[in-house]
């Protein structure tokens, strides 16, 4: 592995870091001063600052498609992609925002071109959001082989019937898409059963029942909805790839997203351990800084150490992506899904409780940071379930 950076990378990172100093810090506060006025529209510092990221090439950095994309390798980005985690404001304003980035991938890889040239552009350009709907309340989804949400042939037509929740950005006033999984065939063999669907969000029958919190945080504009279907009825060709390729689908799609999610949260952790020791150099208690006590000046140290140590991993894991592919590498993606928002949840709190009662408040971005990295720890699957994968494959190395 190569640790330096290319050119590029390096012209990129020094343009993306005056950028986050420049405009992405100083409108957090603006950015929640407008959500507090309305909760139901894009706040408009947002959109602004969207433009220019757009004009100074700092869009879509995460497609390495080159024509579409930056054309950038995984390992490329994930200096990049950590960059944008400090902030929870940052990945929407570059466009490379979960979930839209894992619904680009897959429409670029999956869907046709009458789909790509509906869909797929307007979300390369920013105009529209999408959703992706897999989980569903009834049923244990982190086996997404139980999901329920059926999609039935009805002569030129499908009509999707379910339930589904957790669905990220389908609160987003500018969300038009829904990728729905359900099952086209429920006698088909297990993994054949299931099939993805595009619906606009428009369609008569969808449903937003209700928005959910994280911790109390209802992550505004995106949110993460609960919504029914009762009938909803879309054209045939709005299915992807075919019926009962919903599972080939699904394992594609989260390969990069999830590397993605950990490489931000590199970002967000070493932004709190900054935190840490300014806020630790700052204050004063026993006559002594806090910074100059013996258990946070351990804590200061582990929380470096923890951060080396996750960088490490997810750097060898885009490298082992780029060289190998997503399947392959199966095995790195699903350590860096168990051990990076663990580290991260763990320096953040380290952070929080060196603020004192400050670090709870909304007054410092380290509450909320927080709860999104542990949400993150349930996000794309909890931890068992990847744990269960590296088990799975370390003990095939002694089969008998
Ligand atoms: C912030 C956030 C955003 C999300 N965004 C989306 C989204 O956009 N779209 C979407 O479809 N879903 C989304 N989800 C949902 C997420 O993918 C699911 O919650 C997750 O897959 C687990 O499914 P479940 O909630 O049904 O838990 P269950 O399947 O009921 O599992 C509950 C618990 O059982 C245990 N468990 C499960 N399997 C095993 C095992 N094999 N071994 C040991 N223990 C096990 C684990 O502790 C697990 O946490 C999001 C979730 C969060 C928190």
């Amino acid at each position: 592995m190569d640790f330096n950076y290319s050119n590029r990378v390096t012209e990129l990172l020094n343009k993306l870091n005056i950028f986050m100093v420049k405009y992405i810090y100083p409108a957090e506060k603006v950015f929640k001063q407008e959500l507090k006025e309305n909760r139901s529209k894009v706040p408009q510092v947002i959109e602004d600052l969207k433009l220019k990221a757009k004009e100074e090439n700092l869009w879509n950095l995460f497609l390495p498609d080159e024509k579409l994309g930056s054309g950038l390798s995984n390992i490329e980005y994930a200096t990049l992609c950590e960059v944008m985690g400090r902030s929870l404001i940052a990945p929407e304003i570059f466009n490379c925002n979960a979930p839209d980035t894992g619904n680009m991938e897959l429409l670029l890889n999956y869907a046709s071109e009458e789909q790509k040239n509906e869909w797929l552009y307007k979300l390369l350009d920013g105009k529209i959001r999408s959703a992706f709907c897999m989980t569903e309340p009834a049923v244990a989804s982190s086996d997404a082989t139980n999901i329920t949400t059926s999609i039935t042939s009805d002569g030129d037509h499908y009509i999707i019937n379910g339930s589904k929740w957790w669905t990220t950005n389908a609160a987003h006033p500018n969300c038009e898409l829904l990728i729905v999984m359900g099952k086209t065939n429920p006698n088909a063999p297990k993994y054949n059963q299931q099939s993805q669907i595009l619906v606009p969000m428009k369609t008569k029958g969808v449903k937003v029942i209700r928005r959910l919190t994280l911790y109390g945080y209802d992550e505004s504009p995106h949110g993460h909805c609960e919504l029914s279907f009762n009938d909803v009825r879309v054209p045939k060709g709005n299915l992807i790839l075919g019926e009962g390729k919903g599972f080939e689908i699904a394992q594609g799609r989260l390969g990069p997203g999830r590397i993605h999610h950990c490489m931000r949260l590199i970002g967000a952790a070493e932004r709190a351990l900054e935190a840490m020791c300014i806020r630790s150099n700052n204050r004063v208690a026993f006559g002594k800084k806090l910074s100059e006590q013996g258990s946070i000046r351990e804590q200061i140290a582990q929380s470096r150490i923890d951060i080396e140590q996750a960088r490490l991993l997810v750097l060898k894991t885009a490298w082992s992506i780029d060289k190998f592919g997503a399947k392959k590498s199966r095995d790195q993606i699903a350590m860096i899904k168990v051990s990076v928002p663990k580290m991260a949840c763990n320096v953040i709190d380290r952070s929080i409780q060196a603020h004192g009662a400050a670090g709870f408040t909304d007054d410092f971005f380290l509450a909320a940071s927080w709860a999104n990295s542990r949400g993150l720890r349930m996000a794309d699957g909890p931890d068992a379930v990847h744990s269960e994968t590296i088990a799975k494959l370390e003990l095939k190395k002694f089969e008998n």
